[in-house]
C-alpha cells in the first residue's frame, strides 16, 4: 500500500452488539474483533475510527464507499463476494438456536416449522431459515439484544444467530434463563470486509498473517473463547 493510503484516518465500521465480537462495556467498545482490528492496524501503522452501526448498513456503506473496512463477524459468501471484498477468513463460525431453558420441543431446524424466531436483518441466518425453514415465522429486529430480549419475554420460541453470540449470551446476559439447542450449519467463515478493489485488503492479511503466526491472534482468541478445542 502507498504511505498515501495509510495516512488517511480510515473509517471502520463494527456492529452496534455482536458478543463477544463487539459490544460496548462502561462506554466504549470491546470484544475479539475490535482488539483484533486494533492489533492489526498497529502492525500495519494505520490510524482509524471506529464506527459501531447496525449490522444491516455495514455492506450497503462498503459498497458506497463511505465505509473504508468493516469486523462485524461478517460472514464470507459468494454473494457478498460480488459487492465487497474479504480479508482472508480469521474466524471459523455457525448458526445455532438458542430457546428458553424449559423448552423441549425445539431442538433442530426442523422444529422450527410452524414457530416464530427472532432473527436479526441482513444476516446470513435470515437466508438460512428461509431456504431451509421456510414454515418457519420470523420476526426481524436490527440488534439481536432485542432478539434475545423477545425470548425472554416469550413473545418468540426461539432466536437464531451465529453460534459464538449464542453461546457467549446464553453463558452471561442470559443468566440461565436460556440455552443452545441446535447446531443449524458450521463452516462459515468470518472475514474482514472492504469496499470491492480496496488496496487495504494485502495490507491487512499480511499484518493477520503476523499476527497469526506470533501468537498474538491466539492470545486474543483464548482471552474471548478459551482455549482452542
Ligand atoms: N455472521 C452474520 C452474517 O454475516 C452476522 C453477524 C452479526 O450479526 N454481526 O450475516
Amino acid at each position: 500500500a502507498s504511505a498515501a493510503a495509510q495516512d488517511k484516518e480510515l473509517l471502520v465500521a463494527t456492529d452496534t452488539a455482536f458478543v463477544p465480537f463487539e459490544f460496548k462495556q462502561d462506554g466504549k467498545y470491546t470484544g475479539f474483533d475490535i482488539e483484533l482490528w486494533d492489533a492489526i492496524a498497529k502492525e500495519a501503522g494505520l490510524k482509524y475510527e471506529l464506527r459501531p452501526m447496525d449490522f444491516n448498513g455495514i455492506i450497503p456503506g462498503l459498497q458506497t464507499g463511505n465505509l473504508d473496512a468493516a469486523l462485524a463477524g461478517i460472514t464470507i459468501r459468494d454473494d457478498r463476494k460480488k459487492v465487497i471484498d474479504f480479508s482472508d477468513p480469521y474466524y471459523e463460525s455457525g448458526l445455532a438456536i438458542l430457546v428458553k431453558k424449559d423448552n423441549n420441543d425445539i431442538k433442530t431446524a426442523k422444529d422450527l416449522k410452524g414457530k416464530t424466531v427472532a432473527v436479526k436483518i441482513g444476516t446470513a441466518t435470515v437466508d438460512f431459515l428461509k431456504k431451509n425453514v421456510p414454515e418457519a415465522e420470523l420476526k426481524l429486529f436490527p440488534n439481536i439484544d432485542n432478539a434475545f430480549l423477545e425470548l425472554a419475554t416469550g413473545r418468540v420460541d426461539a432466536v437464531v444467530h451465529d453460534t459464538p453470540n449464542v453461546q457467549y449470551y446464553a453463558k452471561t446476559g442470559g443468566e440461565g434463563r436460556v440455552k443452545v439447542v441446535g447446531s443449524l450449519k458450521s463452516g462459515d467463515y468470518y472475514g474482514i470486509a472492504f469496499p470491492k478493489g480496496s488496496k487495504l485488503v494485502p495490507v491487512v492479511n499480511k499484518a493477520l498473517k503476523t499476527l497469526q503466526d506470533n501468537g498474538k491472534y491466539d492470545a486474543l482468541y483464548s482471552k474471548w473463547f478459551g482455549e482452542k478445542a
